[in-house]
């Protein structure tokens, strides 16, 4: 469920979170890999205050792949680093220990000189609702530890939940509100399914996922329902539509008198897509030309 989020519950989740900061050594950053920046809080570089830092472009197994090594090189001409996994299967997840490792070094390399002999790493997984952070800290845990849709402000006692030897996560996550004051990243939090289905105009929606779909999935939706989108002028609205259409047609939306209802074609549309079975699809690129940048 996505939290209406008020200028209240900000300042009350930011204060959680600085909180949090002393006890843990490390954060985790949980991003949706379809979108890393509309996934992104907007003043996260402000409310962590330099705390070493690792993301995680979660969902990777709906993200395009090569679209996602194009963010991982971004984050890391930001100086970040950023590892795809996929919370679900647990794929690549082996990797979170060292990657947390190394960016404490320096601190390790010290207490080991010194003859301490270093204590499991402290992590704090923080991220937007329905980014997978419940998910994840269960799958780390190796057992159903967090409920899934926490609410800011209710505060629980501090539990260290163990991930292996190496590694103890806070048991309640960091949750962060998304910069959905910009149409953009609103439309692109809702294709992806993050923020709450009834309040969703499905169509407005589906016409942005269609449209960035016909600029860089030509082959999905030929493959997928069997369209040819070669010459379509993006920049007429008409056109996007009939392609929604022409989906809708496909998929059997059809209204009496042979009309394509395009509510539905819409909905049918955006759950294909976040289920994955328009293949795996990213809704923005480093490349993309938008400005996308976080602290603004
Ligand atoms: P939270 O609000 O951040 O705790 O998010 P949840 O852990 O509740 O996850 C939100 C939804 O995303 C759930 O339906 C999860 O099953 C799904 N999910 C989480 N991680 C992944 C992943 O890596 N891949 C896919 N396909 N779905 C995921």
């Amino acid at each position: 469920m996505t939290i209406q989020w008020f200028p209240g519950h900000m300042t009350r989740a930011r204060r959680q979170i600085e909180e949090k900061l002393k006890l843990i050594d490390v954060v985790i950053e949980l991003l949706d890999a379809r979108i890393p920046l509309s996934s992104r809080n907007p003043m996260i570089d402000e409310i962590l205050q330099g705390k070493p830092r690792l993301v995680l472009l979660n969902k990777f197994d709906l993200a395009d792949p090569q679209t996602t090594q194009a963010w991982v090189a971004y984050f890391k001409r930001k100086g970040l680093d950023a590892l795809p996994i996929d919370a679900v299967t647990g794929n690549q997840m082996k990797e979170i220990v060292p990657r947390s490792q190394a960016l404490l070094k320096e601190k390790i390399e010290r207490q080991l000189r010194k003859g301490i002999q270093p204590r499991a790493v402290r992590a704090l997984i923080v991220g937007i609702p329905n980014v997978g952070k419940s998910t994840l800290i269960n799958r780390l845990a190796g057992r159903k530890v967090a409920a899934t849709g926490d609410k800011p402000g209710v505060t629980k006692g501090q539990q260290w939940i163990k991930a292996g030897s190496e590694l103890e996560l806070l048991d309640t996550p960091g949750i962060l509100w998304p910069k959905f004051e910009d149409p953009g990243v609103g439309l692109r939090l809702a294709a992806t399914g993050a923020i709450r289905d009834e309040v969703l105009p499905w169509e407005e929606v589906a016409f942005f996922a269609v449209k960035y779909m016909v600029q860089y999935y030509e082959e999905a939706l030929k493959e997928r329902f069997s369209l040819d989108v070669e010459g379509i002028d993006l920049e007429n609205p008409q056109e996007v539509v009939e392609v929604m259409e022409a989906i809708g047609r496909k998929r059997g939306c059809l209204q009496s008198g042979g009309r394509v209802d395009l509510e539905k074609a819409s909905t049918l549309i955006l759950r294909d897509l976040r289920a994955g079975k328009m293949g795996r699809i990213s809704l923005e690129h480093p490349d993309d030309g938008v400005d996308l940048s976080v602290e603004r």
